[in-house]
């Protein structure tokens, strides 16, 4: 579908531009959403374009996809209508009984589907604490399937040394599978670093409006174990809808901006809380003082990202109450998306997650800087 010319071009060129894909019909520079479900056929039954019916993919998902598979540096892609379906089929690629190893602390709603599949022993699972490289290489065993790593993890962001993960799954014969939703492809690009599957919530910052739910799963080679997904993806049927893929195409065009500076203002803040009285804790790895920052500095190398964590000295009711006093900041779950959003954690991931009752998530959008901290700081003035 590309129409790339041929001249030396960026990945965020080809981004800005959803790898030039104008509509040779109409002409029109930004191509049509296709909401047909079914495409013609010739008089040799032969395919009159690229695809026979919109399940697995419509025109509008194979750009999106190729757009996603151009920025992973992979080879190919495929598009979910939520990043929990791209997790779901990611994990139904592993043989029943397969050994899967993920991470104490990653993104909750993940955690808990595969702790799902393996009370149902549909997996064998091992949880490891994210970056602990030690931990991880003595969980593995010789019928080790998958290694699910989260890096930024969720919602401490301790940060996982991808090509080392990579290196200990090789070694037993394992896949490592990479949730790069807080980094996505414009700072991290987990197959160069020697993932084999890259699993995106599209619904973050590739999209980063905080108005659709996909998700995506990019694989560095179109491999037997990528056959499995692709077969899966088409059979359970878990596509996502051409408008909601229309307004990722859209979304996508700024990533890369979006991204810096989102980063850039993550930054700041961090930089200015980080000794506030009020404050036990400041975790975003863009500071010198995160455990993971040195690995985060090889390989986050287009910014840190737009998440931060703070961590309250008057505990679980302060840190509510700080959650409940910002002006700016919505509160509101989720993140990626150009408005800032605030969220008291421990409520949403339950009382068996490990995440500590006096943290507070922030997502950094694109409001300026200093108006977001003069917000914070009046909401901790409130919060006692
Ligand atoms: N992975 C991470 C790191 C997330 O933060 C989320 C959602 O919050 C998901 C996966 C799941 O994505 P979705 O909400 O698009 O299903």
């Amino acid at each position: 579908m590309s129409q790339t010319p041929d001249t030396p071009t960026s990945r965020e060129t080809k981004t800005v531009q959803a790898m030039h894909a104008p509509d040779t019909q109409t002409g029109a520079v930004i191509p049509p959403i296709h909401p047909s479900t079914t495409y013609l056929r010739g008089a040799e039954n032969e395919l009159v374009g690229p695809t026979d019916y919109r399940r697995p993919e419509g025109p509008t998902e194979m750009q999106a996809a190729e757009v996603l598979a151009m920025l992973d540096g992979g080879a190919d892609a495929r598009l979910f209508p939520s990043g929990m379906a791209a997790i779901a089929a990611a994990l139904e690629s592993v043989p029943t009984g397969g050994h899967v190893i993920a991470q104490t602390e990653m993104y909750y709603g993940a955690r808990l589907l595969f702790q799902r599949a393996q009370r149902l022993n549909r997996i064998t699972l091992n949880l490891v604490p994210p970056g602990d490289l030690d931990a991880l290489t003595a969980a593995c065993r010789p019928d080790t399937d998958l290694i699910w790593i989260e890096t930024p993890a969720n919602p401490s962001w301790a940060i996982v040394d991808i090509a080392k993960a990579a290196d200990i799954a090789h070694a037993v014969g394992a896949r490592l599978a990479v949730d790069s939703t807080c980094a996505p492809p414009c700072t991290t690009q987990p197959i160069q670093l020697g993932a084999d599957l890259v699993m995106h919530s599209a619904t973050k910052y590739l999209n980063g409006h905080s108005d659709v739910l996909a998700g995506a799963l990019v694989t560095a080679k179109a491999d037997e174990n990528w056959d499995t997904i692709a077969t899966l993806h088409s059979q359970t049927g878990g596509v996502p809808g051409p408008f909601d893929t229309w307004l990722l195409l859209r979304g996508l065009r700024t990533l890369f901006v979006r991204f810096e500076r989102q980063s850039a203002s993550a930054l700041f803040l961090a930089k200015a809380l980080k000794d506030h009285p009020k404050l036990s804790a400041v975790h975003y790895p863009g500071l010198e003082s995160h455990p993971g920052h040195a690995i985060a500095a090889k390989q986050m190398t287009g910014g840190f990202g737009g998440t931060l964590s703070i961590q309250l000295k008057d505990g679980y009711d302060a840190a509510r109450k700080l959650a409940a006093s910002t002006k700016l900041f919505f509160q509101a779950t989720s993140l990626g998306g150009v408005e800032s959003l605030i969220e008291h954690r421990k409520p949403i991931e339950g009382a068996d997650s490990p995440c500590p009752s006096d943290l507070v998530r922030l997502s950094v959008g694109l409001e300026t800087p200093e108006d977001l901290l003069a917000d914070l700081l009046q909401a901790l003035d409130r919060a006692n």
